[in-house]
């Protein structure tokens, strides 16, 4: 079986379709979504509309939620909050049905997946310190447990509960007898200083996590984020990838 993981979207649709039509060239059995399908860019609808048809599980994220009202928006940056105030008024009644019934985290084919982290999926705290990684080692469902929300593309290994590496590789193959938590970067918004969308294919046969990065139009969507008068500073970091 080979999955294609895709997170954090967040209503960049011309990331999503460049995204997806270079998954379609993998032909992965599956396309598993971890959530943060809106905020920040102009098309959310049509990112939500897109995702809930090609993909075969639906998180939520804390972007998602904020703008549903299913979650506290109080902490959220002035850019961040400006752009789910926008999202909450330009959502439609289907888009709002399909963000208001997902879950955060779940169980999918065995695999454990969490749009935030493991340990308090609905707290949408990060995965980026030691005494992060290894608090929610315990909490980890499955060998491998996927997740998305920091836009940080890195593999976690344990060898213990207390020890760990962290990787930021390519490519890697996962030893079986080990536990991780992959992160899988972000399609629409990636904060690697590296601007091209991401997507992970895992292939379970061999216990492989590929990371690829996609090209799109960012210009595209950056008029587009204009033209909705969303935060310049949103628009700019698109091109830099922060
Ligand atoms: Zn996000």
């Amino acid at each position: 079986m080979r999955y294609a993981f895709i997170s954090d979207v967040h209503s960049n649709l011309e990331a999503l379709s460049a995204t997806l039509e270079d998954i379609g060239g993998h032909n992965p059995d599956k396309i598993l979504f971890l959530g943060d399908a809106v905020g920040y860019g102009p098309n959310p609808n049509e990112c939500v509309e897109i995702l809930a048809k090609k993909s075969d599980l639906f998180l939520g994220g804390n972007h998602d939620w904020a703008a549903v009202g299913k979650t506290e928006a109080d902490y959220f940056n002035p850019f961040a909050r400006e752009a789910v105030d926008w999202t909450a008024k330009a959502l439609d009644k289907s888009s709002k049905d399909t963000l208001s019934m997902t879950v955060a985290d779940t169980v999918y084919d065995g695999i454990h997946v969490a749009h935030s982290t493991p340990m308090e999926p609905e707290d949408w705290r990060y995965i980026l310190s030691s005494k992060e990684a290894i608090d929610n080692y315990d909490y980890i469902k499955s060998n491998v447990c996927f997740v998305g929300h920091s836009h940080q593309p890195l593999i976690i290994e344990y060898n213990d509960a207390n020890d760990f590496s962290v990787y930021r590789e390519a490519g890697m193959a996962l030893d079986p007898g080990k536990k991780y938590i992959v992160n899988i970067g972000s399609v629409g918004q990636p904060r690697d200083a590296i601007p091209d969308s991401c997507w992970v294919l895992y292939d379970l046969a061999n216990n492989m996590v590929m990371y690829h990065r996609v090209p799109y139009d960012i210009r595209a969507a950056q008029e587009k984020m204009a033209l909705a008068g969303l935060p310049k500073y949103l628009i700019e970091r698109l091109s830099l990838g922060r």
